[in-house]
């Protein structure tokens, strides 16, 4: 069976992209990788020359410690599950974590910023339907457009589009009461509730796919201070120690956002949309979510040239111990204002095809 509109899931068909579907299942299919699930890696081992030789991995079923022999060890367990990876990985070599002698593993994590908005365009109520699906955030979008030079925050942040009347997904039907206290009858007045039954429905007849918002999402700075670090006192349910994170958004931040919603209020505005909801002001920051809620963790084992100040090399090698890589975004210095997925693929492909040219020089 064939459920289409899931490509959030990863489409079944294959027809979008996700790596489960387009890059683990097409190399089984060589016949070249034996794939180990359930298996929660805890750290990696090293030998007396300070060389990876494998990972020490729990079994999510048995709960049982098991380890596995690595030439090269490539971590791509996200950002900040390499850093703890990394952090656990202690021995005489490497006794502050696998190749941290700089203390920069789990440092300068950084997020992207983010704030949305959203009205109701009063000329899509009532409107004639058809099918919208594919309308909004997936692909409509609006990189950033402004110098800012002559802004009062560094770096830029684009903006992502949602609406329209797509096919409903789980959740949809709630708020329609909400909604509808911004709409009001020939005589000006805002109309009587639907309530439920026949009222509902109406409502949602009338009101869905008349609603449009927008999503800032943004380039913060990485600052040394903001990381994450392991928790002395804590483990998981694997005995796994976890990791405690220290992250505070500084003025630029904080100033983008406020600029994010200048600029919805605007577009919104200019749209003719009665905008729902306060306009965030200084006392939420301007509304900018907290970090970690846009997902787009990155930063805590950067690459740079000088191993005082980063972990990695340009290739993603870790600098203290050449058969490690990491190819999540952990090693970024900065994400500009995109989204990170699509720069990891291309730098986890640039380093895969290094490890290739290492090997064949018997470098590693
Ligand atoms: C809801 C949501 C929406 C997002 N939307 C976007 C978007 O629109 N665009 C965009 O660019 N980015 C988006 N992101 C961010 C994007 O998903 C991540 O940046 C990206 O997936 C990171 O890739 P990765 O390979 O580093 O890590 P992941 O995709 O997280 O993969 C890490 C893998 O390692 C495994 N793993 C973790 N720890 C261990 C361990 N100890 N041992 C063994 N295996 C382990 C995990 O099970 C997982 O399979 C979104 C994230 C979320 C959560
Ligand atoms: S809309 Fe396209 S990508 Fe999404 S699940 Fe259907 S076929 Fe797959």
């Amino acid at each position: 069976m064939f459920f289409c509109a899931q490509c959030n899931r990863a489409c079944q068909v294959y027809a979008d992209f996700s790596s489960s579907t387009c890059l683990v299942k097409p190399a089984m299919q060589k016949g070249k990788v034996e794939l180990y699930t359930h298996a929660m890696v805890r750290e990696v081992i090293t030998n007396d020359q300070g060389l990876a030789t494998g990972v020490v991995y729990i079994d999510k079923k048995d709960l049982n410690e098991y380890r596995i022999g690595a030439k090269v060890v490539v971590l791509a367990a996200s950002a900040c599950e390499t850093a703890r990876i990394m952090l656990n990985s202690k021995s005489k070599q490497h006794p502050d974590g696998l190749s941290n002698s700089s203390g920069v593993v789990g440092r300068y994590l950084h997020d992207s910023t983010g704030t949305d908005r959203m009205g109701i365009l009063p000329e899509l109520i009532d409107r004639p339907r058809y099918n919208e699906d594919g309308v909004g955030g997936l692909h409509v979008y609006s990189p950033w457009w402004l110098d800012n030079k002559k802004l009062d925050f560094p770096r830029g942040y684009h903006l992502e589009y949602w609406g329209g009347m797509g096919m409903p997904s789980y959740g949809f039907g709630f708020g329609m009461d909400t909604m509808r206290k911004y709409i009001t009858d020939e005589l000006g007045k805002p109309t009587a509730n639907g309530g439920y039954g026949a009222g509902l429905k109406n409502d949602v007849r009338r009101i869905y796919g008349s609603t449009v918002g927008m999503s800032g999402r943004g380039e913060s700075i990485p600052q040394y201070d903001n990381y994450c670090a392991i928790d002395p006192d804590t483990v998981d349910k694997y005995g796994i120690p976890v990791l405690k994170f220290h992250y505070k958004w500084t003025e630029h931040e904080v100033k983008q956002s406020k600029h994010m919603h200048d600029t919805f209020e605007e577009i919104l505005t200019g749209m003719g949309a009665i905008i729902l909801g306060t306009k965030p002001g200084p006392e939420t920051q301007y509304g900018l979510a907290a970090p970690g809620r846009i997902i787009h963790e990155v930063g805590t084992t950067r690459m740079g040239d000088d191993p005082k100040t980063s972990v990695l090399n340009k290739y993603a090698q870790a600098h203290e111990c050449k058969n490690v890589f990491v190819v999540d975004g952990g090693s970024f210095v900065s994400q500009a204002d995109k989204n990170p997925t699509w720069t990891i693929l291309a730098l986890s492909w640039r380093t895969s095809e290094y490890i290739i040219n290492q090997l064949k020089s018997q470098n590693i």
